[in-house]
């Protein structure tokens, strides 16, 4: 049995490339099984129930078992016991972040806007029908990762996969797509602990160890009302877990602009975007993207 699991705090594009993944290779008589090391976030749930699709189980531990890996393949954002896991395949859109193996497996990278992209496109390069729930799944991951083709991060071929997909789940890109950023921007009763961890990822440059939350949302003030709630909660974390630097973007969908919060170290954010932080903030204007426009820069100059 292979497992297919994406990162840790996983997202759509996880849940749903893991799931898709995994039917390709049962479909191809092979013997995997979708898993999620966390819990599932409101966006994919929603994803899930339209659907009508199954969430996958919840893993600790990958020790001793035949891994492939959906969007991610970086230790840090990896379910434990990777390292003792029997790793098969990677399937991912991000920088290469350090994996080791002893054997040698399958590693399908590309520079894409979403993992999904990738996943879609194998089963039409193998002449593999896409049911039509997974064509759901796999287009709202699409979608979700691409903030609906928005982002600089997406791709022409993004675009070409998802009306496909579009066109075999019967599902209008432009309607659907408001539909789940609305999703996302839905803060609920989150605690400024939950809205910090909520969308997390940690990063390795030099010695220096970095975590960087995103919100996602079409209603940023909602947020950034509470500012110093969340900036209290951040400094508490960066102590607790030995954060260099602790980043919370507070991303303006519509706006495409991003308020960033900061705590711990700020000399390199500032260097590495050309900005002054005042009252532990910064405005970066145009930015959307995490990966593309934020940690970039701050690995060239943490680096
Ligand atoms: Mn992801
Ligand atoms: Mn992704």
């Amino acid at each position: 049995m292979k497992y297919v699991i994406g990162h840790k705090k996983p997202d759509t594009d996880s849940i749903c490339s893991a799931i898709a993944y995994a039917e390709l290779k049962n479909i191809e008589g092979d013997n995997a099984k979708p898993v999620r090391c966390g819990p599932i976030n409101p966006e994919t749930e929603f994803v899930l129930d339209k659907f009508n699709v199954d969430i996958p189980q919840e893993i600790e531990d990958l020790s001793n078992k035949k891994v492939i890996l959906v969007d991610h393949n970086e230790y840090s954002q990896a379910a434990g016991g990777l390292k003792k896991a029997e790793l098969k395949e990677v399937v991912d859109h991000h920088r290469i972040g350090g994996l080791v193996t002893s054997n040698p497996i399958f590693f399908h990278c590309e520079p894409v806007g979403s993992t999904a992209t990738i996943v879609a496109d194998i089963y039409l390069n193998k002449n593999k029908e896409i049911p039509q729930k997974t064509a759901g799944i796999l287009l709202s991951a699409i979608l979700s990762d691409t903030v609906v083709h928005r982002s600089p991060t997406n791709t022409e071929k993004d675009t070409e996969i998802a009306k496909k997909l579009s066109e075999i789940c019967g599902v209008d890109i432009e309607e659907y797509g408001k539909e789940m950023l609305k999703e996302k921007s839905k803060l609920g009763e989150k605690e400024p602990r939950d809205i910090i961890l909520g969308d997390f990822k940690e990063y390795e440059f030099g010695e220096k160890l970095v975590g960087v939350g995103q919100v996602e949302t079409v209603v940023p003030n909602e947020v950034l009302e509470q500012k110093n709630q969340l900036l209290q909660e951040m400094k508490k974390i960066t102590t607790q877990e030995n954060y260099n630097t602790l980043i919370l973007l507070v991303t303006d969908l519509l706006e495409k602009d991003t308020e960033a919060l900061i705590t711990g170290e700020t000399q390199n954010f500032e260097k590495a975007f050309q900005k002054e932080i005042k009252n532990n903030s910064a405005t970066l204007k145009g930015v959307l993207s995490r990966k593309k426009q934020v940690i970039p820069p701050l690995e060239d100059t943490m680096a």
